[in-house]
C-alpha cells in the first residue's frame, strides 16, 4: 500500500467515519492492480442522510460568516493545494492512471481554482436598479443555494472537484461530495486538505460508496441543488430526479469532439493538436478529440504523419520518466473501448495506427487510430479512451456540416490561418468551447466551461466568474425609506 494514500473514511460532520456500513472497497492501481492502493468504507442510504443532516446543521453558521473569513479559508486550501501538490498527484497517478505531469497539472490547477473563487467571493455582484417610486431603492442580493450536492467523475479526480467545492464553498453553501469510486483516497486526502486549510465541520462532508449512494443523496428533499460531471445517462437520471422536486441541477456530461484540419493548416501545429487532444490523458477527457474531419488534399499528408504520431506514444507506467500515456482507470473501462473498437472493426473502419509499444496488462489498451466513414458508431457514441477516426470531406460547408452532425457540443477546434474560417467557426461550430489552432482540450480556470445539445445541462456555466450564478439564488429587494416617528 503506498505510503502517500489516506486511511479511508467519510468526512461527516467533522467527524472521520472509518467503517461501513456496506463494508469496505478497494482502491486498485490501473499500472499495478496487484498492489491495491488502500481500503476504503462504503456508505449506503443512511450515509448519504446522516451527511445532509450535517450539512443542513451547518448551514445557517456557514452562511453567516463575512465573505472574507469564507474567502480566507479558500486562500489557505488554495496554498494547500500548491505545498501538497506532489503528494496529490503521485495518488493522483495511483488510483486514475495518469502520467506524474498531468496529475501535478491538476493540483496546479485546483490551488489556482481555489485562488481565483477566493477573490471573486470578495467582488460585489449586487446590482441597484432605477425606480419610478422616489426615494425607493432596488437591489438584488444573492443568498446561497443552501446545500448542495457535488457529484464528481475519475478522470479529473483533483480538478473537476475544486472547480465545484470551490465556488459552492465560497457563496456560503454546505457540501455533500459523492466522489467517483474509482478514485475514493484522493477524494479523501483532498477532504483532509480542506479541514486543514479550516473548512468548518458539517460545511463540507464526504461519502464514499456507489451510485446508488449518490442516487440517495440526490433524491433527498433537503439538497438543494446538485452539481454533476459525469456519463449521460446517469445525469439524465440525476436531472430528472432533482429537477421533479423542484431542486436546481448542473450537468457536464460526454461529448463527440471534432477537429477540423483545413487546406491552409499549419500541418506540425495540427498533427500535435490533434493527437494530442485525442490520446492526452488516455483519452478520457470529455473534451478529448474524437473525430478529424479533414478538408481536401491535406487529408492523405495529415493521416499518415498522424499515424506515425501515435506510433510513436509512449505508453506505460504514469509514475515513470517518459510516460507519455498511462493505463486505463480501470479493467472496465478497457472492456468498453475494446468492444467499441471491434464494433469499428466490424462496420468496416480502417485501423491506421495501432501503438505497437503499450505494455500487457488488464488496463492498458494501444491507442488506435481509424480511418473511415461519418456512419461508424465509433463516430457518434462517445468512447472514453485513446481512440480516434480521421474523416475525409472535400469543401468547408461538408466540414462545418459533419462537425455539428452529433447530439454532443462540447468542444471543438479547427486548424487555419484563414480570418474567414475562423470567424465562422467562432460563430457555427455548435460547442460551448471552441478552439483556434490549439487542442479540444484544456480550458483556463477564469473562463467560463460547459456545453451544449447533449452535453450539458441548461444550468449556468462552471468555472470563471459565472460560477458562483448556480450556487446562489439572485433576490430582487425594493427597499424604500420609512418616515421617521
Ligand atoms: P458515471 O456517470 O457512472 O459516474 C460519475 C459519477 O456519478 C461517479 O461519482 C459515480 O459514482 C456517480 N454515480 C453513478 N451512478 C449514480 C447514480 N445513480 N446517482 C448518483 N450518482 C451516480 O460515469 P463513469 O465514471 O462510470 O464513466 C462512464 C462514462 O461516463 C465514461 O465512459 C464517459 O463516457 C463518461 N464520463 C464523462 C466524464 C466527463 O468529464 N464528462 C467523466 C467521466 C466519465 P461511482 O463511481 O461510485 O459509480
Amino acid at each position: 500500500m503506498p505510503s502517500i494514500a489516506p486511511t479511508g473514511a467519510h468526512l461527516i460532520g467533522g467527524d472521520w467515519v472509518t467503517e461501513g456500513p456496506a463494508g469496505t472497497g478497494v482502491s486498485l492501481d490501473p499500472a499495478r492492480p496487484d498492489d491495491p492502493v488502500g481500503e476504503y468504507p462504503l456508505g449506503d442510504a443512511g450515509t448519504a442522510a446522516d451527511a445532509v443532516s450535517a450539512a443542513v446543521n451547518a448551514r445557517s453558521a456557514w452562511r453567516s460568516l463575512s465573505f472574507g473569513a469564507r474567502s480566507r479559508i479558500l486562500e489557505q486550501a488554495a496554498r494547500l493545494f500548491d505545498e501538497r501538490a506532489d503528494d496529490l498527484a503521485l495518488l493522483c497517478t495511483v488510483e486514475e492512471g495518469k502520467t506524474l505531469a498531468e496529475s501535478r497539472g491538476e493540483a496546479t490547477l485546483a490551488a489556482e481554482t481555489f485562488r481565483y473563487q477566493a477573490a471573486i467571493a470578495k467582488m460585489s455582484s449586487e446590482r441597484i436598479f432605477p425606480n419610478n417610486v422616489p426615494g425607493e431603492t432596488i437591489r438584488t442580493v444573492r443568498a446561497p443555494l443552501g446545500v448542495v450536492g457535488v457529484i464528481t467523475p475519475w478522470n479529473f479526480p483533483i480538478l473537476i472537484p475544486a472547480w465545484k467545492l470551490a465556488p459552492a464553498l465560497a457563496a456560503g453553501n454546505t457540501v455533500v461530495w459523492k466522489p467517483a469510486s474509482d478514485t475514493p483516497l484522493l477524494s479523501v486526502a483532498i477532504a483532509h486538505l480542506l479541514h486543514d486549510a479550516g473548512v468548518p465541520a458539517g460545511v463540507l462532508n464526504l461519502i464514499l460508496g456507489p451510485g446508488s449512494m449518490g442516487g440517495a443523496m440526490v433524491a433527498d428533499e433537503r439538497v438543494d441543488g446538485v452539481t454533476f460531471t459525469g456519463s449521460v445517462p446517469v445525469g439524465q437520471r440525476i436531472r430528472d430526479v432533482v429537477t421533479a422536486r423542484n431542486g436546481r441541477v448542473q450537468l457536464e456530461l460526454g461529448g463527440h469532439n471534432p477537429c477540423i484540419v483545413f487546406e491552409d493548416a499549419d500541418l506540425d501545429l495540427a498533427v500535435a493538436g490533434a493527437v494530442g487532444g485525442a490520446m492526452g490523458a488516455t483519452g478520457q477527457k470529455c473534451t478529448a478529440t474524437r473525430r478529424v474531419i479533414a478538408v481536401g488534399d491535406i487529408h492523405d499528408e495529415l493521416l499518415d504523419r498522424m499515424a506515425s504520431a501515435v506510433e510513436a506514444l509512449r505508453v506505460g507506467d504514469g509514475r515513470e520518466e517518459g510516460t507519455e500515456i498511462g493505463p486505463l482507470v480501470s479493467s472496465g473501462a478497457r472492456a468498453e473501448v475494446a468492444e467499441a473498437v471491434d464494433a469499428a472493426l466490424g462496420e468496416g473502419a480502417e485501423a491506421v495506427a495501432v501503438n505497437a509499444g503499450t505494455p500487457d496488462g488488464p488496463c492498458y489498451y494501444a491507442p488506435t487510430l481509424f480511418s473511415g466513414s461519418p456512419d461508424l458508431s465509433i463516430c457518434r457514441d462517445e468512447v472514453f479512451g485513446p481512440v480516434s477516426t480521421v474523416l475525409r470531406v472535400d469543401a468547408d460547408d461538408e466540414a462545418f456540416t459533419l462537425a455539428n452532425d452529433t447530439e454532443f457540443g462540447l468542444s471543438a477546434s479547427v486548424f487555419t490561418n484563414d480570418l474567414w474560417r475562423i470567424d465562422r467557426a467562432v460563430h457555427e461550430l455548435e460547442a460551448g468551447l471552441i478552439k483556434v489552432n490549439a487542442p479540444t482540450t484544456g480550458s483556463e480556470i477564469h473562463a467560463p466551461f460547459g456545453g451544449e445539445k447533449n452535453s450539458s445541462g441548461h444550468a449556468a456555466r462552471e468555472q470563471g466568474d459565472t460560477a458562483v450564478d448556480f450556487f446562489t439564488r439572485t433576490r430582487t429587494a425594493y427597499i424604500r425609506p420609512g418616515t421617521s416617528r
